[in-house]
């Protein structure tokens, strides 16, 4: 597997963009290449992925991020190793973390903002209800919103289906006086898109390869 971090660093304009790469297509070897192109946040999205391969990488000064699922069950498990997570779309998950962590987690509200059918994230008209419940747990720290854009060739789509986070971002200030500036968006085929639309964390997993050597 041959990687393109460089490439792929030159197209993002802001040092203050983290690039966390998506582990579900790597094997451990592929991951420590990625680190020493300078890549130093993963997100896995499968609990059993993340278990086998979390103490293989013990060695290495690496930010987890969990972008994935995560049911409730498998939290104890996960929590303690994770300093963020990019999932969090209900109140049991909220209430076993609060439950589990020992320090406040770091957590996006996953919210669904594309029309395909999703069974993931929050509906727009929840997100606020959702924030205001969520204020009791103290180990859970929402630091702002992810979303993810219908995989579509259509730009106009993508960037209205952005659009409905930043919406989101003023409607929260308006009403709870809280400015969430982080944004969790962008994959592969949108990133640019979601640069324009504030991305300060981009997920990006295919980007950084080429199958040909
Ligand atoms: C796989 C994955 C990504 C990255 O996908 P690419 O399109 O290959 O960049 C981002 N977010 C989540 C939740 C994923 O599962």
């Amino acid at each position: 597997m041959k990687f393109h971090v460089k490439n792929v660093k030159e197209t993002i304009p802001n040092d203050n963009i983290t690039i966390v790469a998506a582990t579900k297509y790597f094997t451990t070897d592929e991951m420590r290449e990625l680190y020493k192109e300078g890549i130093h946040d993963f997100g896995e999205n499968r609990d059993d992925a993340f278990l086998s391969k979390y103490p293989e990488l013990q060695d290495l000064d690496i930010t987890w991020h969990f972008i994935g699922t995560l049911q409730t069950k498998k939290v104890k498990k996960v929590i303690d190793k994770i300093s963020y997570l990019h999932s969090l779309d209900n109140l049991k998950l909220a209430e076993e973390i609060d439950k589990r962590r020992e320090t406040p987690l770091k957590c996006f509200l996953q919210v669904n903002i594309s029309n395909e059918d999703s069974k993931h994230g929050l509906n727009i008209d929840e997100v606020l209800p959702f924030l205001q419940s969520v204020q009791v747990y103290k180990n859970i720290d929402i630091i702002g919103f992810m979303g993810m854009a219908e995989f579509t060739k259509d730009e106009t789509v993508i960037h209205q289906e952005f659009q409905k986070l930043n919406d989101l971002q003023t409607l929260i200030y308006q009403e709870l006086g809280i400015q969430y500036n982080e944004l969790s968006i962008g994959m592969s085929n949108d990133y640019q898109i979601a640069l324009e639309h504030g991305a300060t964390f981009l997920r990006l997993g295919s980007v950084l390869f080429s199958k040909e050597v």
